[in-house]
């Protein structure tokens, strides 16, 4: 299950969100600030989702992460997210509360009050998807009363266009509000799945499943022993 979020100074101190590994890979700003804009947003009203539009093989999180500080380091184009989540793993570049250069808005909204993930397209894009749901649902759950927004709510780009082109942004808005659902009113039955689980009396599948007679007689055996 997605749990709140535990920020230190707009810095995830959470290792994992709901088993997906978290990294933090603040960039240093350095020279002109073209990824660290070092201004805090005055309030923070939504999450703004992306597509990286990079498919190579190696454009993962920490690669992204590692252009970013490039990016900082160059002094060339202006440029930034918070969060880039791939296949495997979740990575941040900048505090949470800082504004970034990702919306194509300029000092609109989009840019000065959300934080901007980026979800990878470099293997298993399904995943990632995936991962970007729980992450978007540990932030609502974090920040009461986000926003879901796509780059193109702010500026009309076409972005992100992974979901756009697959015509799948509602459903992952859904899923999003489902994952949220699921925290804020848990399943009464899973203290008892997990009980079942854990002494070998059921493999926890197909909660909503009626009973066959049989599995009845097997969970029946194996609680007296
Ligand atoms: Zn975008």
């Amino acid at each position: 299950m997605i749990q709140k979020l535990n920020i230190v100074n707009g810095v995830l101190q959470d290792k994992f969100i709901d088993g997906i590994p978290v990294k933090v890979q603040i960039v240093e700003p350095k020279g002109k600030l073209n990824v660290r804009t070092l201004i805090k947003m005055t309030e923070i009203i939504g999450v703004t989702n992306h597509n990286t539009g990079n498919p190579s093989p190696t454009a993962g999180d920490e690669r992204h992460a590692k252009w970013l500080q490039n990016v900082e380091y160059a002094d060339k184009e202006y440029v930034s997210a918070h969060l880039f989540v791939d296949e495997d793993s979740i990575t941040q570049c900048v505090p949470l509360d800082e504004v970034c250069f990702h919306a194509g808005d300029g000092k609109g909204a989009g840019n000065r009050k959300t934080i901007a993930i980026e979800i990878c397209e470099n293997r298993n894009v399904d995943k990632a998807i995936e991962n970007a749901k729980k992450l978007n649902a540990a932030l609502i759950l974090t920040y009461p009363r986000l926003v879901i927004y796509k780059h193109q709510d702010w500026s009309g780009k076409h972005c992100p266009r992974v979901l756009l082109s697959r015509g799948i942004w509602d459903l992952f808005v859904r899923d999003i509000r489902k994952l949220v659902e699921q925290t804020k009113q848990p399943d009464p039955f899973e203290a008892d799945r997990i009980w079942a689980m854990e002494n070998g009396i059921s493999d926890g599948s197909d909660p909503g499943r009626p009973v066959l007679r049989k599995e009845l007689w097997a969970m029946l055996h194996r609680m007296s022993k």
